[in-house]
């Protein structure tokens, strides 16, 4: 930072990230109370209805207080909508368990093999097909990464290792050290790519350590963000791309389509326009994988090809994402 004086001085110094993890709301009534939205109380579903509340304070702060609609509130706020039986809304509906190479990694796509790389996440997404995946057993961490690591180094067509979980960033950065030590040393790797919501959920999660680690890999670096709606994305989050940044990443982001939420043109361009403005270029716009208890925020093909065509006489090509869904047994996500 600069001060008036043109010195430098040191940056202010982040809240720890783990205990931000801690201190995350859990129960949905507190969410309710601190957003004045109490009224919305009957309305929930049961307690024991399965994928619990979890959201960062620093997110809820994001939110409009009173506004039972806002965009960001509804991601994550338990509906008794997702007890409905929707037919075509299935438990695994993008096929992973049948994609387990070996014990946490997914091998679907050429020269690119997924690690499962932790079980849970910062933020509990409603929509998100985790509620039903089996993490637990699948962890790649769960045998000190030998068998996913040995899997890697036996493939020589994988180039890409990417972390996803769950989200790898809730590991600690001794955890992450740990797994690449084992994959940096193999020479067909040459690219880790992150798929994490903690630059957008819980931003000081990219702290000094983390950033030390990840300028000083031997590889080419990318991180995907996931932020749906341009009001996740405040100076906090600003600040942690910032960060990525310098530590040398490439930073995309990959959005879900969700209704009430961003199925809109004018928030689709907002959103592409203020990723831009930290630094970082929408990827992908995923249709909504069919997952048991999501149907509520389908967006229908057509109108998300209409929403498409209004973006792309919007904004710049280069801000355009691509709009995918991920099909079981694809050899890539599927354009729409
Ligand atoms: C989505 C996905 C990838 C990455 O796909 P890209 O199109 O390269 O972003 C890789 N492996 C699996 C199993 C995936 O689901
Ligand atoms: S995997 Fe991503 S979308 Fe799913 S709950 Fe975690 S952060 Fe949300």
């Amino acid at each position: 930072m600069i001060t008036a004086f043109g010195r430098s001085t040191k940056p202010e110094a982040l809240p720890d990230w783990r205990q931000s993890l801690r201190d995350a709301v859990t129960d949905p009534r507190e969410l309710l109370a601190l957003l004045r939205l109490e009224h919305l109380a009957p309305r929930l579903p049961p307690a024991d209805a399965g994928f619990a509340l979890k959201v960062p304070r620093g997110f809820i702060r994001r939110m409009r207080r009173g506004d039972p609609n806002d965009p960001l509130l509804l991601q994550v706020l338990p509906q008794l909508a997702e007890l409905d039986h929707v037919s075509g809304f299935s438990d695994d509906a993008v096929g992973d368990l049948d994609a387990v190479a070996a014990r946490g990694v997914l091998h679907k796509y050429e020269g690119r093999a997924l690690l499962i790389a932790a079980g849970s996440c910062a933020v509990n997404c409603r929509y998100c097909f985790r509620r039903h995946f089996p993490y637990a057993e699948e962890l790649a961490a769960a045998h000190a990464w030998r068998e996913a690591v040995g899997c890697v180094a036996a493939d020589t067509s994988i180039r890409e290792v990417i972390l996803s979980g769950g989200d790898p960033l809730v590991l600690s950065t001794r955890k992450l050290t740990d797994l690449m030590d084992a994959l940096r040393s193999l020479p067909h790797v040459i690219r880790l790519r992150i798929h994490s919501r903690l630059p957008v959920v819980l931003p000081e999660r990219i702290d000094a350590e983390l950033c030390a680690w990840l300028a000083a890999l031997p590889l080419q670096r990318v991180v995907v963000l996931h932020a749906n709606h341009p009001n996740e994305l405040d100076a906090s989050v600003e600040a942690a791309c910032a960060r990525l940044r310098e530590a040398g990443a490439t930073l995309l982001n990959q959005s879900v389509l969700l209704r009430g939420v961003n199925d809109d043109a004018d928030v689709l361009a907002a959103l592409s326009e203020r990723l831009f403005a930290i630094g970082v270029l929408p990827y992908y716009l995923h249709q909504l994988d069919r997952v048991r208890g999501t149907a509520h925020f389908e967006v229908p093909d057509e109108r998300a090809r209409e929403l498409m065509d209004v973006l792309r006489g919007r904004v710049p090509g280069f801000l355009v994402p691509r709009l995918v869904r991920e099909l079981p047994g694809g050899s890539a996500k599927c354009p729409v």
